[in-house]
This record gives C-alpha cells, sequence and structure tokens, in this order.
C-alpha cells in the first residue's frame, strides 16, 4: 500500500511514499529500541555535534525543504521557507544540549552527604505531526529527542509526507548512527501502533483537538509520556488607537498559510468604535491580495490543503451566510482547477455562533464588535481553545491588563502571530493542550528526560 500526494494548487502527482503495516511498525519500533543503548552512551557533546552538523546540511537543502512543503501543503514559498527557517532555529537550540541537560548539585544536604540530580534520556520517542508545518514540526522534535539521547521514530502526516522523507535523507548524509531517526508512514491504524508499543516510551503528537485529547488518553493508558498540542480559535483584540497599525497583521495572521496555522487568528475582536475602521481596511487589504500556487514567487496566499479541505471550509461559511452573517469580502469565485478558497470576512458575527467559536482552519476571518476591552477579554477567555492571543494598542496600560487576563499560552502584544522561537516553549492552555510540558524550549528538553537523583555518603 502506499499513500499518493497532490500538489493543492494543480493536482499534480509529487510523488508516494510506502504505508507501514504493523509488521513494518514492529520493526522499526525495534530498530530503534536496538539503537537506543549505543546512542544513550555516546557523550552528549558528540550528539551535539551531530546536530551542529545536520543543522548546517538542512542549511544548504533550506530550498529544497522550502519547495517540498510548499508544493505538498500549498503555503507560499515565502511562508515555506520562513517554515524552515524555524525548524532548523530548533536543530540550532538542540546544540546546547549539554549546558541544557545538565543537573543540580548542592554539597551537605545532611552531615557528610551530597546530592546531585542529571537528566537521562527515556528510550524509543515517537512523533506524530500534522500536515500544516511539515517540516517545522517535525524539527521541534527530532533534533531535541536525539540531542538527548532518545531514538525516534516520526509519523508524518499523510497528507504532506514527502519533506519528512527530505528530513530522513539528509540525516543519513549527515551519517546519524544507523537506527536513531526513522520514519513509518501511514494514519490512523500507524500512529495507534506506535502509541501502544510496549518498546515506545514517549509520544509527542501536534494536530487537531479531538485526534490530540484521544492520543493523549491512550498514550497515558498505556503508562507512556505524552505531550499533544491541539487545536485553537485566535482571538486579536484591536482597540479604537490600534487599528491601522493592525491591518497588515490581521491580514498575514488570519489568511498567511490560507488560515491553517494553529496561530491563525481567526476572530478579529473590534472595540468600541473600532469595528468601521477595522472592517474597511481589512477588506481593502484582503482585495489586494493574489491568489496561485504556493512556488509561485508572486503569488500572497495559496490553496488549502486538499479538496476536501475546501469543501469542509466552504461549508462554514455557506452554513454562515445562510444564518445571515454579514459577508463583507471572499466567500465565493476562487480559482478553479486547485483546493483555492478567497480570503473571507463576516462583519458583525454573534460571538457564539459556530464561525466565532468553532476552529475553521481555512481562509475565514469573523469580526466581532464589543464596547469594552473587558468584553473582548472576557470573550477570548470563554472559548474551549487557549492556545494564542493578541492585542492591538498603542496604550501600554490596555496591553498590561490583556496581557495579564488573558487565558492562553502565547500571548502578542502589536503581533499578528504570536509564534514562539524555538528557545522559548510552544503551547497553549485548556483544550489547545494534553499533558503538561509544551513544544520546544526548556519544556522539550524536560519532556525527552527523565530526572535522576543521586544522594552520596562517603566514609572520610
Ligand atoms: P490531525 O489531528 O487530523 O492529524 C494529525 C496527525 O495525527 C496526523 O499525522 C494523522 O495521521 C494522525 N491521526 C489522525 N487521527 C488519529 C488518531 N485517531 N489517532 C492517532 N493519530 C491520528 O491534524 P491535521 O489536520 O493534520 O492538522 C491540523 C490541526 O493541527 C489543527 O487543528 C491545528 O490547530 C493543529 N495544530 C496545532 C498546533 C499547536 O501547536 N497546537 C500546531 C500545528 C497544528
Amino acid at each position: 500500500m502506499k499513500l499518493t500526494v497532490h500538489d493543492p494548487a494543480t493536482g499534480e502527482c509529487l510523488g508516494d511514499v510506502p504505508t507501514a503495516t504493523p509488521t513494518d511498525v514492529d520493526r522499526v519500533v525495534a530498530v530503534a529500541a536496538a539503537a537506543y543503548p549505543g546512542w544513550s552512551a555516546v557523550p552528549v557533546v558528540e550528539r551535539a555535534r551531530l546536530m551542529f552538523r545536520y543543522a548546517d546540511a538542512l542549511e544548504r537543502a533550506h530550498e529544497e525543504l522550502a519547495i517540498s512543503v510548499s508544493r505538498e501543503n500549498g503555503k507560499t514559498i515565502a511562508d515555506a521557507r520562513a517554515e524552515v527557517r524555524r525548524g532548523i532555529e530548533a536543530v540550532e537550540f538542540a546544540c546546547g544540549m549539554p549546558t541544557l541537560m545538565m543537573g543540580d548539585a548542592l554539597a551537605d544536604i545532611a552531615r557528610g552527604v551530597d546530592c546531585a540530580s542529571f537528566r537521562a534520556p527515556l528510550g524509543v520517542c515517537v512523533g506524530i505531526t500534522p500536515f500544516n508545518f511539515p517540516a517545522m514540526i517535525p524539527l521541534w522534535m527530532i533534533p531535541i529527542a536525539l540531542a538527548a539521547g532518545n531514538t525516534f521514530v516520526l509519523k508524518p502526516s499523510p497528507q504532506t509526507p514527502l519533506t519528512a522523507e527530505i528530513l530522513a535523507r539528509i540525516a543519513r548524509e549527515c551519517r546519524f548512527p544507523a537506527g536513531i531517526l526513522n520514519v513509518v508512514h501511514g494514519g490512523i491504524e500507524v500512529s495507534e501502533a506506535l502509541i501502544d508499543h510496549p518498546q515506545v516510551a514517549a509520544v509527542s503528537f501536534v494536530g487537531s483537538t479531538p485526534v490530540a485529547r484521544a492520543v493523549q488518553q491512550r498514550a497515558v493508558a498505556a503508562h507512556k509520556r505524552v505531550q499533544a498540542l491541539g487545536g485553537a480559535k485566535n482571538f486579536l483584540i484591536v482597540m479604537p488607537d490600534g487599528v491601522d497599525a493592525s491591518i497588515d497583521a490581521i491580514v498575514a495572521s488570519a489568511f498567511g498559510g490560507a488560515g491553517q496555522r494553529c496561530l491563525a487568528g481567526s476572530v478579529a475582536i473590534a472595540v468600541g468604535d473600532a469595528g468601521d475602521r477595522l472592517a474597511a481596511g481589512l477588506v481593502a487589504a484582503v482585495a489586494q491580495l493574489r491568489l496561485g500556487p504556493g512556488v509561485d514567487e508572486a503569488t500572497d496566499m495559496g490553496p488549502v490543503v486538499s479538496a476536501a479541505a475546501r469543501a469542509r471550509v466552504a461549508g462554514y461559511v455557506e452554513r454562515a451566510r445562510a444564518a445571515g452573517a454579514s459577508l463583507i469580502a471572499g466567500g465565493d469565485d476562487a480559482p478553479t482547477g486547485g483546493a483555492f478558497l478567497r480570503p473571507t470576512i463576516f462583519d458583525r458575527v454573534d460571538p457564539v455562533s459556530e464561525l466565532a467559536t468553532e476552529e475553521i482552519f481555512g481562509p475565514v476571518l469573523a469580526i466581532v464588535r464589543v464596547a469594552t476591552l473587558e468584553d473582548a477579554i472576557a470573550l477570548a477567555n470563554a472559548s474551549r481553545y487557549g492556545n494564542a492571543s493578541s492585542i492591538f494598542t498603542r496604550s501600554g496600560g490596555a496591553a498590561r491588563t490583556f496581557a495579564r487576563a488573558i487565558d492562553v499560552g502565547m500571548i502578542g502584544v502589536n503581533i499578528g502571530v504570536a509564534a514562539p522561537m524555538a528557545f522559548f516553549p510552544f503551547g497553549g492552555v485548556k483544550e489547545s493542550i494534553f499533558g503538561d510540558l509544551r513544544a520546544h524550549g526548556r519544556d522539550a528538553v524536560a519532556f525527552y528526560t527523565q530526572q535522576r537523583v543521586v544522594i552520596s555518603r562517603w566514609p572520610s
């Protein structure tokens, strides 16, 4: 069996990958498990040195990776280049593992007794990743897990598996020891076989909320360590003094990647009298966006990932129109021949409607109007998601009130996409995450290691 990948802009066949059977999963996990004792015994400085080589090789392959991402996912080449950059930064972060893995020590915790803690790897770690960042999200996991001394099995999204093959090929070119990095392809059955496998110690997942919840529950039931990052509904709050500076940032946030980012701003909350200027500015700005294949440098917005995704997003637009929502941009008339949708904006959206509460994951922005900042924060905090939220204002007081009261993991002040870089943790709260530790940064070091404590007394 194999998975065939199509360019969502043209329908062209880009290639295929083999689907793993349960026997393949067993074999690959056995390979990763066999590589673990040798790899975990390699001094951390040498493991870090391999990550320096990997970062360098990925840098040389930057454009090849960006083109692969753009073609199989549909996002613009500029977005794809930025995604690969973010991924390489995670490898660079992992190069600091000798320092990151350090523990603590304290002499004389009692008379003649010393105590030291150190971090040890876990074993075979698994990564299950979504379609929307085919390079970056695997690279949130692979380098940190490996530099910490684990071996790794990646199961990329069946919609965008080709970039993962390039990541694996570059690892081979860097002479990664055999068995430390493995890729298997497939859908639910392959994920479940990996999560259930007795030789797998930990599972990192990024994807939608229902799947994140299921993955976390399954892994916990099997007594595995698990971090499962889920979906999002991100609110961008625009104060009357922040409208002008918000327009370009909101357009980039809502329509970048055709709205298929977990950090996409999908509800703009206009406070006080900001609404009319905000709506007019956004409508004028999206009229300038050129749709086309992502690999075309002139394209501002590519297609969504597939015809099925296009139909799903179009369903939200249809239902909102049928319910009487006020469509002020897009909604129809996208180029044919690919999975294109026009940037779509609804104004005066009912804050409890489907449009304002559900993750649509497409180029659809809802504008909701409220009277005060407190109303805006209350509306955002009522969401079951809690990934990211931003405020646009010139007021330090408003920004501070917002940053203290908003219940999300990633908070932006005059930033459309509040993305922390590799040395900070990435993740949300509420139903945007299942598990305690976030992606990359020190959280990932904690996730991929276990603490050991040595308490010693020596006779004098
Ligand atoms: P998805 O949940 O459909 O799939 C993600 C991965 O899980 C894929 O590899 C898929 O094959 C696998 N999978 C599907 N069903 C499964 C099951 N029942 N058990 C185990 N594995 C299963 O997500 P997607 O459509 O590929 O990605 C988009 C979603 O990812 C959005 O909801 C988006 O918000 C989210 N996302 C979140 C973050 C974050 O940092 N929180 C980042 C990127 C994407």
